[in-house]
């Protein structure tokens, strides 16, 4: 039997007439493939208007509460599109996370999928209906109502898709696909017909909002085949899959950036062992994902050290590193949250030289000066002026030849 989970995101389902016509497009593809298991994001802004009341209330609002508060903007969409789908004649469940038994550890706000129990979506597949999930929205073995992350709905679909042994899982979006850059800033950029589960990791976590980063690791730990596509049209959009399975192999396969992270230095540390340890042992205790880390040369028996954090976090970095510095007798604690990070990603660059060479020059070219550099075997990332970033983007895609 055939069987497909397909993703809808917030402007997917953004109001009444958009629900109805995704509704029309799940009835066309349950006329295909024998089972079709349908998550939903929250309407429109729904959630980004949930964080926002929030806010308006409290700074610090306990996160389990901001849980159960991010968790009704998919039970809003779920029963929208199971009561239009009806509506069309066809049968139709909706399902929250604790109803399917998305089971996460206790990390409120960004939990973790532990498990999935997936009998009771399986009945009522079998039962000829369509089961419509609420994404981005798990439950722990206490009960307590967790959500997956920002993005987290895209997870929530790998991960059944994986659970359920679908033949694909579809993401549908208001874009067409993955492209070679964000095509708001490089209007050239061109949509990728392919890319692999660890170049789409890359991208997504240098910057490319289309995908949620553990959904595609999901993917890539099962094999599930993705495919990011337009809700608006029928067009082909972007498989992501294995590399074994990528027909045309291209060096270089996009340029991201990320304006979302700030740079914090900590200057003039002693050099001596366990400074280090305790800074970001500190920042992981106080839950920091922390990117980009550089350490210079010491002078004078004292160093400093630059990483680079969510600007989200901000707040919380500046206490941790602030308390941390002073502990360990540094000089001061810089941040500065005017920064862009550009990446270039391609699987080609493992047996390619020259590519950061290149990157780097063409920077240079544009007068644009690198501050900090961080690679991986498929990845090279400059943190450069945020002023620069856009420029950044577009020099390299054109240097790189990604437009045609
Ligand atoms: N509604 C959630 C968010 O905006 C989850 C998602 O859309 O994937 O982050
Ligand atoms: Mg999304």
């Amino acid at each position: 039997l055939s069987l497909v989970v397909q993703k809808y995101g917030g402007t997917s389902v953004g109001d009444v007439d958009k629900i109805k016509n995704v509704a029309r497009r799940v009835v066309e593809t349950k006329k295909r493939i024998d089972h079709v298991v349908v998550v939903v994001s929250a309407l429109g802004d729904t959630t980004n208007n949930l964080v926002s009341l929030a806010a308006q209330i409290s700074k610090t609002p306990p996160e389990r509460e901001m849980d159960m508060l991010l968790s009704t903007g998919e039970q809003v969409s779920m029963a929208l599109l199971a009561i239009a789908l009806n509506e069309l004649g066809q049968d139709a469940i909706s399902m929250t996370g604790q109803q399917v038994e998305i089971l996460t550890d206790t990390g409120h706000t960004r939990a973790k999928i532990r498990h999935i129990g997936a009998d009771r979506v399986v009945q009522e597949l079998r039962k000829g209906r369509v089961v419509v999930v609420a994404g981005f929205q798990g439950v722990t073995s206490e009960g307590e109502i967790t959500t997956l992350g920002r993005g987290g709905s895209d997870t929530t679909a790998v991960a059944l898709a994986a659970e359920l042994h679908a033949d694909s899982c579809e993401i549908y979006t208001d874009v067409d696909g993955v492209f070679t850059a964000d095509p708001r800033v490089v209007p050239q950029a061109r949509k990728l017909d392919e890319v692999s589960y660890m170049e789409m990791l890359e991208m997504a976590a240098t910057g490319a909002l289309v995908l949620q980063s553990r959904s595609v690791e999901y993917g890539r730990n099962y094999g599930v085949p993705l495919h990011v596509r337009s809700s608006f049209h029928q067009g082909e959009g972007t498989w992501v899959k294995s590399e074994d399975d990528i027909m045309e192999k291209a060096i270089i396969s996009a340029v991201t950036h990320d304006f979302s992270e700030s740079k914090v230095t900590v200057v003039g540390v002693p050099d001596r062992p366990g400074v280090a340890a305790r800074l970001f042992g500190a920042l992981a205790e106080a839950n920091v994902n922390v990117d980009m880390i550089i350490q210079n040369v010491s002078e004078h028996a004292r160093t400093d050290i630059s990483f680079t954090v969510a600007t989200d976090n901000l707040t919380k970095v500046r206490k941790v590193a602030g308390d941390i510095g002073e502990a360990v007798g540094a000089e001061g604690v810089n941040f500065d949250a005017d920064i862009a990070k550009i990446s270039l990603i391609g699987a080609g660059m493992r047996s390619h030289p020259g590519i950061a060479a290149g990157m780097f020059q063409t920077l240079a070219d544009n007068d644009i000066n690198i501050e900090m550099i961080s690679t991986s075997p498929i990845k090279i990332s400059c943190v450069v002026r945020g002023a620069d970033g856009e420029r950044a983007v577009q020099t390299l895609h054109d240097h790189f030849g990604l437009s045609d």
